[in-house]
């Protein structure tokens, strides 16, 4: 047995992990980053960065269908799975090279091997115990299925998904969460033909309602088909088919069913509660500066109860890596977040929705305004619809922004900004935004708030 020893021990190199590692390295730290499978983790090689590169490839598909609408001449002759899995992972591998350089030039030594952790605070790899001063705890997560459901053949998760080397001619996707609606959307535009079965009321039921109705109602233009408010049953699979029974008795035949009902932490077996690592239902459990119940031991990313995003893994390990160094950082809380789904439309939120924010500041204490993008030059010229809806207190600050259309995950920011620094939509109408953009219908929306709306009533 080999002891090492080094200020920080990571255990997983996913967008938390990493990013601890790297700020603690540019620190001035040693750091062991113990990481069983690739650097990266689930957002590099399974998650943001390949489903997104699908996304394109189907807006491109579409753009070339639809190309003669704008009086270009071109053919659509189909998807190629060979040339899109090319396109994917050259993409992944071009930023794994990339995380790979970043790392080795910082100086953080890469563990290859599942690690486990042990009192010390310490990780053992095989025979090989690794002390950290600290040690931080990324271990992420996984997909989720529902009891008595089980994956294989025809029923996959997220990560078989995106290994399928055939376009499904039809599909059910069980949960109209974020990644059941990015899978519906690239798939439709592939040309299949997509069900999304979501047991509560609404598509992306943690928006607020006027996103969730818009891309209930853009899905339903684009042709996918979903039920709602009706929860799953089973499911049956044959050589040929799956067959998927809801509980009011409904029944949807498919190619393949795809589960996409959420992510579990990766904490079973590592060592966790043994440490005395506090555990509910999985998740590991810290007070607000993401220390553990073990003196020195720290977690960060999926493992933590709340926003399952690589953003949030990110800022978590930057976090964690300044609080052990002293400098007293600031954690952004989950509702000053952005998230985004990156389906066509789009869906894009940050703060409280309007029933949240009613919650909060009683109904008389809340305004909301919404732009409907049909006025918004640019988004007319890319043929998008979709809203813009502010959320302020009633003379007082924004509270939440959401959108829906093409392309306006990138308008977020401004929204994120809006939100975290509290700013009043008067404060923020005079700032001009550049014409003809899509930022313009964020702009008409804090003018509208602040009493002198332009190109609306
Ligand atoms: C299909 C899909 C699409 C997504 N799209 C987006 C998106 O567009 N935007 C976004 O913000 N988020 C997206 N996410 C979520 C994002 O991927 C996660 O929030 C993020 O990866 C979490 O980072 P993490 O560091 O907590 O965990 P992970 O990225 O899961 O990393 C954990 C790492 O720990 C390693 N590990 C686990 N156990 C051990 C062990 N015992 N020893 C050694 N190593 C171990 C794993 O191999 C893994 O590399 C998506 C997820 C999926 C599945």
């Amino acid at each position: 047995m080999t002891d090492h020893t080094f200020d920080l021990v990571v255990l997983g190199g996913g967008s938390g992990g990493y990013a601890a590692a790297l700020r603690a390295a540019e620190l001035g730290r040693s750091v062991a980053l113990v990481e069983k499978d690739k650097i990266g983790g689930t957002c590099l090689h399974r998650g943001c960065i390949p489903t997104k590169a699908l996304l394109h490839a189907a807006e491109v598909a579409d753009t070339a269908r639809d190309a003669s609408a704008i009086g270009i001449r071109a053919s659509f002759e189909g998807i190629d799975p060979g040339g899109v899995r090319a396109y994917r992972e050259g993409i992944v591998a071009k930023k794994y090279k990339g995380l790979e350089g970043l790392v080795k030039a910082r100086g953080i030594t890469v563990v290859h091997g599942e690690g486990r952790l042990e009192s010390g605070p310490a990780v053992r790899v095989g025979d090989d115990l690794y002390r950290g001063t600290d040690v931080i705890l990324a271990t992420g997560s996984y997909s989720r299925t529902l009891p008595g459901l089980e994956i294989g053949g025809r029923i996959l998760t997220s990560e078989h998904a995106l290994e399928l080397d055939e376009i499904p001619g039809r599909v059910v996707i069980l949960g109209g969460g974020v990644i059941g609606v990015e899978f519906a959307s690239v798939w439709r535009s592939f040309g299949a033909e997509v069900t999304i079965v979501e047991a509560l009321d609404h598509l992306v039921p943690n928006e607020d309602i006027a996103l969730s109705k818009a891309l209930e109602r853009a899905f339903r233009r684009r042709g996918i088909q979903y039920s709602l408010g009706v929860r799953f049953q089973s499911a049956t699979q044959t050589a040929d088919a799956v067959t998927v029974t809801l509980e009011d008795g409904t029944t949807f035949e498919a190619d393949h069913l795809l589960v996409a009902v959420g992510r579990g932490p990766m904490t079973g077996g590592l060592g966790y509660e043994e440490t005395g690592v506090t555990i509910d239902r999985g998740f590991v459990i810290t007070d607000e500066r993401l220390r553990t119940g073990v003196d020195h031991v720290w977690a960060v990313g999926d493992i933590v109860p709340g926003l399952q995003l690589a953003h949030r893994g990110f800022q978590q390990g930057i976090f964690v890596a300044e609080e052990i160094a002293g400098l007293d950082p600031v954690l952004i809380p989950d509702a000053q977040i952005p998230k985004v789904t990156y389906s066509h439309p789009e869906v894009a939120s940050v703060g409280l929705t309007e029933a949240q924010a009613s919650e909060a500041h009683g109904a008389d204490g809340v305004v909301a305004y919404e732009y409907n993008l049909a006025g918004n030059g640019k988004s007319e010229i890319i043929g998008t619809g979709g809203l813009v809806k502010v959320v302020r207190a009633k003379a007082g600050a924004v509270l939440g922004v959401h959108l829906i259309g093409d392309r306006v995950g990138e308008l977020i920011t401004e929204g994120q900004l809006a939100v975290g620094w509290e700013a009043h939509p008067e404060d923020i109408a005079p700032f001009i935004h550049a014409h003809p953009t899509q930022s313009e219908a964020l702009g008409e929306a804090f003018l509208a708030l602040a009493g002198k709306p332009l190109h609306a009533l």
